[in-house]
């Protein structure tokens, strides 16, 4: 019978409450704030910006509604050029579509797996060609790696092109000693459920453009002009996010350190037991750049390691794992078919690469170090075994 009970489950990243998030979900209740407006809301707003060191933030009820409002604002419309990674989550990509314009999808570089600045010169050089510069650029800082901000930032400059970044993935990891997400003229973070840290679902847009925010503000609440009446010059969003979430949020970031130091600690375990495997390489963290690890991903070679990705992925969730391919790029897309793409060379497409080689494993910072060395010691196992059995094949 012990058989058939199934194994506990080990996610890729669940959310982990620290208990400080009650304090907060109980004023909200005992005041009856229940609203998408509130206390919590002013608060956790003011939080974040104070801890990223932004001028001041939004919240909102996703990253995606963040993305969405940032592209509005900066007057992104029908038949306009947005540039955008191409080695990201789907919600990078559809609010550009949301407002009718098109995007041009761009290629990683190796030493970040994020956006190309090489991909990315040709991509405006060919746009300046057209007449047809983009109206923003998207930059994704990819499982809490920041992409190459100095390279790309000079690249926007050049052809003064505002760039959004969207730091879902990376709150709590640093660029140079600035705090990702303050790069662009705005930043997104993402609090839903899998990331860092959550408010089961959120979002936050900041910006050091304080008059922007105003009017992110405006458009996240429909719009509504100042008016006793209910009145409506231009349309608007319901976007805003509730207070007893934001007080969740409040919780959360009170954390936020403690879960970056967990997950680079099980990167670091990761890394130390697996990294001398053969074909197994790890993804890396660019010089001067500090990762929140925020999930755990390594490309492996078959050749050398003896096992494909999809073996691993079958073999860990033959265990009740949940690991992950690395997202599959947005240009490879069926909904993106048609769409531009600009490879990081003109026979290297390093996003495709990644696709093809790479896992994400399981990264949780409520995960136990049983858990980790379980999947390590699954992952050791199949390699070793498969390694020996070409060992035989030789002799
Ligand atoms: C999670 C995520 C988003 C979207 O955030 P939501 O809060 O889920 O809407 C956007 N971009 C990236 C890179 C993400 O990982």
């Amino acid at each position: 019978m012990e058989q058939a009970i199934s194994k506990k489950r080990i996610y890729l990243s669940s959310p982990h409450m620290s208990g400080k998030e009650l304090k907060y979900v109980h004023e909200a209740f005992t005041t009856n704030w229940i609203a998408p407006l509130g206390p919590n809301v002013d608060a956790f707003e003011a939080e974040i910006a104070q801890y990223v060191g932004a001028s001041e933030a939004v919240a909102v009820s996703s990253g995606t509604a963040a993305i969405h409002l940032a592209l509005s604002l900066l007057g992104v419309d029908k038949g306009d050029r947005v540039f955008c990674s191409s080695l990201t989550f789907i919600a990078s990509a559809n609010p550009i579509v949301y407002q009718g314009a098109e995007p041009v999808f761009i290629d990683s570089e190796p030493e970040t797996w994020n956006m190309s600045p090489e991909a990315l010169q040709r991509a405006f050089q060919d746009a300046a060609l057209e007449g047809a510069l983009p109206k923003a650029v998207i930059v994704v800082n990819l499982y809490g790696q920041s992409a190459k901000m100095d390279e790309i930032m000079d690249i926007c400059n050049q052809y003064d092109v505002p760039m959004i970044e969207d730091a879902a993935e990376s709150l709590g990891s640093l660029y140079k000693g600035r705090a990702s997400g303050t790069f662009g003229k705005f930043g997104v973070f993402s609090f839903n459920g899998n990331k860092i840290i959550t408010t089961s679902g959120g979002g936050m847009l900041v910006s050091d453009d304080v008059e922007a925010l105003k009017k992110a503000r405006f458009l996240a609440t429909q719009a509504r002009d100042a008016a006793p009446h209910y009145q409506h010059s231009q349309i608007g969003y319901n976007y805003r996010l509730s207070n007893i979430l934001a007080g969740v949020g409040r919780g959360q970031l009170e954390v936020l350190e403690e879960r970056v130091s967990a997950r680079r600690a099980i990167f670091k375990r990761y890394y130390e037991e697996l990294s001398v495997l053969p074909g197994f390489t790890f993804m890396p963290e660019l010089r001067e750049t500090l990762s929140n690890r925020w999930l755990t991903a390594l490309t492996i070679d078959e050749d050398e390691a003896g096992v494909s990705v999809s073996d691993l992925l079958s073999i860990l969730s033959a265990e009740n794992i949940e690991a992950r391919p690395v997202w599959k790029p947005l240009h490879l897309q069926p909904v993106f078919k048609n769409n531009k793409y600009y490879s990081h060379s003109d026979h290297l497409s390093i996003s495709e690469e990644l696709f093809n080689r790479g896992i994400c494993l399981p990264s949780g910072s409520n995960m136990s170090e049983e858990d980790v060395d379980t999947i390590i010691n699954h992952i050791k196992s199949t390699v070793l075994m498969n390694q020996e059995k070409v060992g035989l094949i030789n002799t």
